[in-house]
């Protein structure tokens, strides 16, 4: 099954093409990144997913059925979402933070306490941290609290849109260990959208590259280094 389909998508803001002819299938269970410039259009893509944008023409199948945006909440129930800058709340504590989704989706105490318990542990963001409020914890660690609280409820997709961008060059490798660490207890379909080549190539089972809201190359990372589709590709892999 792919979690994720794009049917011949084409999308315009104020009558502008910025989504051309776009088709891909989402591999289940890898991490798939989509990659380009600024302005390019990865996160009108990604937004399609969560039907945040719903695509001017095409159609987009989510978990195996057509996007129906008359019941758009209960398919982002099962959609982690982290964007950069993911603000926590200021006026509830780390744990306060993450247990949020939990409570909203009408989780017990204990479930929540078991699921929050694994993931602090899996990012490696230490007990005492449950109490303390976001001013308290650095950067990286609100990155953390923000990346647990989004897949608390172990949504079948995750999708992180350039949710490291503002973090320094260690946080960033420190984090995306944690983002593969992660995906072995769940969410394993895992959609990332950056223009980092680097972050692409530690994360991605598959690349996306885009470039002017066209598909320029979808493969492995061995694709994309090794047999660059096009001119576009071969410059963009060796900045
Ligand atoms: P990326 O995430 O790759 O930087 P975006 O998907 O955000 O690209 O944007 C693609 C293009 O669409 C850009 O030219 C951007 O200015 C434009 N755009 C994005 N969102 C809107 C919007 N809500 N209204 C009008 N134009 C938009
Ligand atoms: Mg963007």
């Amino acid at each position: 099954m792919h979690p994720v389909i794009f049917e011949n998508i084409t999308h315009r803001y104020d009558g502008i093409n910025v989504i051309k002819n776009f088709n891909l299938k989402i591999e289940e269970y890898l991490i798939t990144v989509i990659i380009g410039k600024s302005g390019s259009g990865k996160s009108t893509l990604l937004q399609m997913i969560n039907g945040l944008v719903k695509p001017s023409e095409g159609n987009m199948y989510v978990f195996g059925k057509k996007l129906d945006y008359a019941r758009i909440l209960d398919v982002r129930l099962n959609i982690g979402y982290s964007v950069q800058g993911t603000s926590l709340f200021p006026h509830m504590t780390a744990y306060e933070n993450i247990a949020l989704p939990g409570k909203i989706a009408g989780k017990s105490k204990d479930e929540i306490e078991k699921r929050i318990e694994q993931l602090m542990d899996m990012v490696e963001l230490p007990k005492e941290f449950k109490t303390k409020y976001p001013y308290q914890l650095s950067g990286g660690e609100q990155q953390r609290v923000g990346i647990c609280r989004a897949i608390l409820l172990n949504p079948g997709i995750f999708l992180l849109d350039e949710a490291f961008g503002a973090l320094d060059p260690d946080v960033k490798n420190e984090i995306h260990e944690k983002i593969l660490k992660l995906q072995q207890i769940g969410p394993r379909t895992i959609i990332v959208v950056t223009h980092d080549m680097r972050e692409a190539i530690r994360l991605g089972d598959r690349i996306v590259m885009l470039e002017r809201g066209e598909l320029q190359q979808y493969g492995t990372k061995g694709d994309i280094l090794n047999n660059p589709a096009n001119e576009f590709v071969k410059r963009f892999v060796s900045l």
